[in-house]
């Protein structure tokens, strides 16, 4: 990862900031493109868990964060746009490590996968995210080209750190996701989509121990992190085979299923019945938690999606649903009433009892970090499904701000980025989040994102959100 970091940090001082918004379409939300910008009276959180400071001045030079101190005591320098933030917050850029440039929606007869590459990158920029890992991919080129028109400054977007094609055995029925049948054909995909640009692979529930463990070493000789979204292997299992960062949090851990054998097919409901019954303070999960630390293996929060499927909770709100197109709203909306009809409480208490490991992970010093994933039905999208993420880390029983630092300089820091991104410290990229609220009192004020920078550049959160309404599910 050490590489990754000196080619981004040679990255962000040969690109000017004038470059980062640089065609009509990106231009058109740069709502801040001075060179030298001033942020006076601000509420300062760090993204490093520390308490709020009031009365901070930040300046941004160039794309970078050049001063940050108390009111009076930074200059502030002639020339410079000067912004009043006087009751108003700066969180760091949101690092999130589970997204998605696609969208899946439940249309009958089968699940079917859509490439957002106009409504995403603006969704998730708008809400504060300035860079994300992809969770995988479905069209690995137009992840690519994404990426591409972003860096350049075409398209307006967070910076990307793009995941393969997923590495999957047979069983998962999706048509859209092609499953390897030996060792050999996943290096042959390892290799193929480094070559090409990937940087982090992710293996999936189907895929056997016996692939797994080649795929892991082939993936990190190539520099690639690898992630997993596992279900035939355990936690246990995967993290003595040396992956890197285990996805949806304990969800997908079949490490307690009774009787559970190596190399017994994945089992969702299985995992679930497990969490229902496990008894957090056990010996046997402070042991698993105790591998994952010592052993360095991230977990990914995703208790957005799986809140979807807990019945009883949450419906979009109007601004998300205005988001969707018209059809996929309606479908959308089916799917919820079908799954809330439901009322099993199976979910309900696994839901519960993820949220309870999640914050034992984090008290033992694991790194847990946070991805929306908006995939399930539908009901989960880029940025306002990010946000949600963050309020449910909160709902878990961390504190507001150990929720900022875990959606914003743990996902660095599992990137590999922390040096350059991630936090509020003088130095680093000018990637901050200018919130008309107060997010270490309450959680939900992160929705208020007024201007996001990005590499010193200030783009508005209305704008860009109101302009994808109607797009989701097709573009
Ligand atoms: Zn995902």
């Amino acid at each position: 990862m050490k590489n990754a970091l000196v080619s981004l940090a040679v990255l962000a001082l040969s690109v000017p900031a004038a470059r980062a918004a640089d065609s009509p379409a990106a231009r058109a939300f740069a709502t801040v493109r001075e060179p030298v910008v001033v942020l006076l009276h601000a509420r300062v959180i760090d993204g490093l868990g520390h308490a709020p400071q009031e009365g901070q001045t930040l300046v941004i030079r160039s794309g970078r964060i050049a001063e940050l101190g108390a009111d009076g005591a930074v200059a502030v320098p002639q020339g410079a746009r000067v912004i009043d933030l006087a009751g108003k917050s700066v969180i760091p850029g949101l690092v999130l490590v589970h997204e998605h440039l696609f969208y899946s929606s439940f249309v009958q007869p089968a699940l079917h996968i859509n490439e957002m590459e106009f409504s995403f990158p603006r969704m998730y920029l708008a809400a504060g995210i300035t860079s994300m890992r992809t969770g995988g991919s479905i069209e690995p080129y137009t992840d690519l080209q994404i990426k591409d028109d972003i860096d350049a400054g075409r398209v307006p977007g967070p910076k990307l750190h793009l995941t393969m094609p997923y590495l999957d055995g047979p069983g998962t029925g999706i048509t859209q996701l092609r499953p390897v049948a030996s060792a050999a054909a996943a290096l042959r995909m390892i290799d193929y989509w480094a070559d090409e640009g990937f940087t982090s692979a992710k293996v999936y529930i189907n895929l056997p121990a016996e692939i797994m463990g080649p795929a892991i070493a082939e993936a990190h000789r190539r520099g690639m992190q690898v992630t997993g979204h596992i279900g035939k292997v355990s936690y246990g299992e995967a993290a003595q085979m040396g992956i890197d960062d285990l996805e949806h949090g304990f969800m997908a851990m079949s490490d307690f299923i009774a009787g559970r054998k190596p190399g017994d097919p994945s089992n969702s409901v299985g995992n679930y019945r497990s969490l229902e019954a496990l008894n957090p303070d056990a010996p046997e999960v402070a042991a698993l938690m105790k591998q994952l630390v010592e052993r360095h293996v991230a977990v990914t929060s995703t208790l957005a999606i799986f809140e979807t499927f807990t019945p009883g909770r949450r419906i979009d709100t109007p601004a998300e649903l205005e988001s969707l197109a018209g059809p996929l709203k309606e479908t959308y909306l089916t799917n919820w009433a079908a799954m809330n009809a439901k009322n099993s409480q199976m979910a309900v208490h696994a839901l519960s009892r993820d949220m309870a490991l999640e914050l034992r992970f984090f008290r033992a010093g694991g790194l847990l970090v946070a991805g929306t994933d908006p995939t399930g039905y539908g009901g989960v999208l880029a940025g306002y499904g990010s946000w949600r993420a963050v309020e449910l880390l909160v709902e878990a029983g961390l504190t507001n701000v150990e929720a900022i630092q875990v959606a914003t300089s743990n996902g660095a820091r599992l990137l590999g980025i922390l040096g350059d991104t991630g936090s509020l410290e003088k130095g680093k990229a000018a990637d901050l989040v200018v919130i008309a609220g107060d997010p270490s009192r309450d959680i939900s004020e992160i929705r208020k994102a007024e201007t996001v920078f990005k590499d010193g550049v200030g783009y508005g959160s209305k704008a860009l959100f109101d302009s994808v309404k109607g797009s989701v599910g097709i573009q």
